[in-house]
């Protein structure tokens, strides 16, 4: 096919996407970030979107399920139960049969919405390309694969194709996880690549966080794109801070935010 040109953000490119609070700022106008994630059995999905999500400058996070306690426990900050939010981060550790939760997300159709994890399981296209707000959808290979009905294998043999045709068959920025993160705009034209991030990224809940700080970013007025690829820059980066060459948990990644956002500025 054609030549894509593809792009990769440097700390100054980074640095001007990310949001200050100036003095006329309040926690509303910060943004908002609505979180639908976590299950009886994966409650612990909840708890890392919503680190992700305050550590991602939210001005305040709104969680909407059953793991509310598992939240609370760990982030008494956040606000429970439906309300107005800036953005809603749908899908980490929902498990199955929740899609109407995703839906209800996505028919809030001025309000962007980050897809991720098991809120991707049968993503109606036609709903995404309806939207009028931001949609970010971030599959790793394994859920790209499911969503574009082929082997995971294909979408490891060419990740570029994959995102690209994700992008354009949901018309919305697509962010493919993996060991080179790539993050496509739904209306075609340049791929970025993430340069940051570490193989001790591949954790379980790393992707969690990486979530919520994309909402966060979307919650602050980011286009879909720039979330998504100012929130893998950042969280590549706290990766590398958490794990310094040894093993690192993803609540460590969420907990190294703060140095990240401090060295890219
Ligand atoms: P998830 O698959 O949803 O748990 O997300 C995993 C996170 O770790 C994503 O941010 C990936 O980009 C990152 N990750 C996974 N594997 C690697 C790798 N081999 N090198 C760098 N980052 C990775
Ligand atoms: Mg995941």
């Amino acid at each position: 096919g054609a030549a894509v040109a593809l792009e990769a953000p440097q700390h100054a490119d980074v640095a001007a996407l990310l949001p200050v609070p100036t003095a006329s700022s309040d926690k509303y106008r910060r943004g908002v970030v609505g979180v639908v994630a976590g299950s009886e059995q994966y409650p612990g999905a909840a708890v890392l979107a919503v680190a992700g999500a305050l550590r991602g400058g939210a001005g305040a996070v709104r969680y909407v399920g059953p793991a509310a306690d598992a939240v609370l426990a760990r982030f008494p900050e956040v606000l429970v139960g439906r309300g107005r939010v800036q953005a809603w981060v749908v899908g980490p550790g929902l498990g199955s049969g929740r899609e109407a939760e995703v839906g209800r997300a996505l028919a809030d159709t001025d309000v962007p919405v980050l897809v991720d994890a098991d809120g991707l399981r049968g993503l109606d296209a036609g709903v995404v390309r309806g939207r009028r707000a931001a949609t970010l959808l971030t599959p790793h290979a394994g859920e790209a694969a499911a969503l574009l009905g082929v082997a995971r294998e294909t979408v490891e043999a060419g990740r570029l194709a994959a995102v690209r045709e994700l992008a354009g068959r949901y018309g919305a920025a697509v962010l493919l996880k993996g060991s080179t993160t790539l993050v496509a705009p739904g209306g075609g034209g340049a791929v970025r690549v993430n340069p940051t991030g570490t193989p001790w990224l591949a954790t379980a809940g790393s992707g969690d966080v990486l979530s919520g700080l994309a909402g966060a970013l979307l919650a602050a007025g980011l286009g879909g794109v720039d979330a998504g690829s100012a929130a893998a820059y950042l969280h590549g980066l706290a990766g590398r801070f958490a794990a310094g060459g040894a093993p690192v948990v993803a609540q460590e990644v969420a907990a190294a935010l703060p140095r990240a956002w401090r060295s890219v500025r």
